[in-house]
């Protein structure tokens, strides 16, 4: 039997946490890193006519329809050799589904899919604290992780930016989205889910969601 490549999923509400750790787990184990996010912030920059339509529905707060999205994963899923991690992806049943589909038809399974908790109050101050740096994308909090200098990329020393979706009344309806469209997901990945409390420091939360691969071929193979 040939075995499926496999990936992992980061559920979460937006600012938990799930951009950071799904980079880190996908340098760890060599897996293709794969956000939906940053994808399309790429096409927006680019001014292409998909980036262009998706700015329109990313400033407000709101999800870019599941057609397009569904197409954009596709793509991308296809050049993963070794494994691969989906950040920001499904955010809606039909994505869920869709996703099956097309895991079916290229051989690939859902080992794991991890959920980021964390607090309202906590997500609303990570938000409109993050800060990115707009020519290498490094992603800073202005209290728990500061550049060295004032609001300065440490690597390419250019005035960071905050996302235009992180003011704090995108962040409420990006929140709102959150609790209608991508809650029902933790009903559907049920038997897959494992949770973890996002509040802790990024490091605390890689060791957690390390601690649940200890068992698996991979993670053995790698240490
Ligand atoms: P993120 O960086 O994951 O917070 O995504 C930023 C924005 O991109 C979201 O608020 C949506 O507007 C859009 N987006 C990213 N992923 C998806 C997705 N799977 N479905 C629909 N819209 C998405």
């Amino acid at each position: 039997m040939v075995e499926g490549v496999k990936g992992i999923i980061f559920l979460g509400p937006p600012g938990a946490g799930k951009g950071t750790q799904a980079k880190k787990m996908a340098n760890f184990l060599n897996y293709s890193f794969i956000s939906t996010g940053d994808i399309l912030r790429e096409e927006v920059l680019k001014q292409t006519e998909l980036g262009n339509l998706a700015k329109s529905y990313m400033e407000k707060g709101k999800l870019v329809p599941d057609e397009i999205m569904l197409r954009i994963i596709e793509k991308n899923l296809q050049d993963s050799k070794t494994g691969f991690i989906l950040d920001g992806f499904p955010r809606t049943l039909p994505q869920a589904k869709g996703l099956d589909d097309i895991l079916k038809k290229n051989n690939l399974v859902i080992e794991k899919v991890f959920y980021l908790n964390s607090s309202e109050k906590e997500i609303v101050k990570r938000l409109s604290s993050r800060r990115v740096c707009p020519e290498c994308k490094k992603v800073y909090n202005l209290i728990t992780d500061p550049p060295e200098k004032d609001e300065e990329c440490d690597l390419c020393n250019v005035k960071l930016i905050k996302r235009a979706d992180d003011e704090e009344d995108v962040i409420k309806t990006r929140l709102e989205v959150y609790k209608k469209d991508t809650e029902p997901l933790l009903k559907y990945y049920r038997e897959k889910i494992i949770e973890i409390e996002g509040d802790a420091s990024p490091e605390d939360v890689f060791e957690k969601i390390k601690s649940f691969l200890k068992e698996d071929d991979y993670y053995k193979k790698k240490n």
